[in-house]
Parts: structure tokens; sequence; C-alpha cells
């Protein structure tokens, strides 16, 4: 029997008789209070300071793939400091936005990347990025959670961003079943209400680095303990 088979039996068995049904605005309702206290997630905290852009939103995103957020937002703002368009960020050198984000994880290639799309926006688009799924994700490092991000924080789009928190505490509180997040992203489609497709990312970030943690939750003192059904979650606090 598999790791995961058996962890989603011992799951239901432990619930058995102690987890009230799951309901997901109690669940969306409680995670936005307890994640008050926190940091925002990169993007978002760059969106309240004034970089709402849809290029500013992808260049951050793609700084901030696989980067700590508090790095990737002194990276972002480092970068904005020397240009904040794709007409501005094409006309630097490589090496000046290297510089601007290199404590970024592979910020030789985001740097690369990140000039590649400035001039690829200034000659296609006339400087304007639109607001396109399939654009947005034919850039090099632009995956379907930045392009989502982009989209819901931008562009005002209603969509769901899918990263690394968002895709393991679905499946730990059992309300998604996926092994990857594209799956979860398609699964999220399918049973989340609307109304919370471009919250879920802004609340399960937080969450997700201070509470549901990837060792050793803190179920002890979570808000959605006794509807969580806790799925492979073997050890916690
Ligand atoms: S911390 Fe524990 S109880 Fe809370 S959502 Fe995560 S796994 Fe569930």
């Amino acid at each position: 029997m598999g790791a995961r088979i058996q962890g989603l039996i011992l799951s239901a068995m432990r619930d058995i008789g102690e987890k009230r049904s799951f309901d997901i605005h109690a669940v969306m309702s409680r995670i936005r209070e307890a994640v008050r206290p926190f940091p925002k997630a990169a993007l978002s905290q760059l969106a309240d300071e004034g970089y709402t852009s849809a290029f500013e939103q992808l260049v951050a995103c793609i700084i901030s793939v696989r980067t700590f957020d508090e790095v990737s937002a002194v990276c972002a703002r480092n970068l904005f400091r020397l240009g904040r368009t794709p007409e501005e960020l094409a006309a630097l050198d490589p090496g000046r936005i290297d510089a601007a984000i290199s404590a970024a994880t592979y910020h030789e290639v985001k740097a690369q990347r990140i000039h590649a799309a400035a001039r690829r926006i200034t000659d296609e688009y006339h400087g304007s990025l639109p607001c396109d799924r399939d654009i947005l994700t034919s850039f090099p490092g632009v995956g379907p959670k930045c392009a989502n991000l982009v989209l819901a924080t931008a562009c005002g789009q209603n969509r769901i961003s899918v990263d690394t928190h968002v895709h393991r505490i679905a499946n730990r509180w059992g309300y998604v079943d996926t092994r990857r997040p594209e799956q979860t992203l398609y699964a999220l489609e399918g049973k989340l209400p609307q109304r919370y497709w471009a919250q879920i990312n802004l609340l399960l970030v937080p969450f997700g680095k201070n509470i549901c943690t990837p060792r050793l939750p803190q179920c002890s003192d979570c808000p959605v303990l006794d509807m969580c059904r806790q799925v492979n979650v073997t050890a916690h606090r």
C-alpha cells in the first residue's frame, strides 16, 4: 500500500467522530483573521506600495521563483529604482538588472529573462503587457502560478494562483486530493467558490509560512483544526 493511501486512511480513521464538515466559507474567514499579524506575500506587498502594473507584477513574480518573499521584495524594489516600464528595463544592460537582483536565487538567468521580456513587450506590444494568460505564459520563467497572480493582482481578473502553499494546504484540508499544483488548480477551479479565487493565494501564503508550515504544522493552535482532515500530517506542533 502506498504511503499516500496509507496516510489518507489513517487520517480518515483519526478524524471519524472528531471533525465537523468542511465549510470553505468558515475556513477562509478564520484564516483571514489568523494571518492579519503576518507579513503579506511579496507581490501583494509590492502592490500595496504601488507596483501594480502587469509588467511590474510579472517582473516581481519572475524574481520570486524559488526565492524567499523577503528577498524577492527587496530585489524587486532595487530593480524598480532603475526602471519600472518595459522601455526603461529594455534600455538597461542585463548586468545592471543582475546586480539589482543579485540576492535572488538564479539571478543571472532571471536577469536575462527580465531583460528579454522587457524588450519583447516594448517591440511586440508597444510597451504595454496584455492581460492575456497565453501571452504571459509564453515568457520564459512564467508559469501558470505567476500568470494567474499577475492576472488577479494587476488585471483584476478572477484567477486562482496555486503555489506550493496553496497546493499543500488544500490537500491537507482534504479539500482536494492531488499530486501536482497543476492538478490542484484544476480541482480548485471545479469547487472553490469564485469569490475566493483571487484571495486564496494571498491568504494561504502567510498561513503556510506561519501556521500550516511544510514541516511540523502548528495544528494545536490552528483556527481550522476542527474542519481540517490533516491528510498526510504525521507530526505536528
Ligand atoms: S495547521 Fe494542521 S489543522 Fe491547520 S490547516 Fe494545517 S494541517 Fe490542518
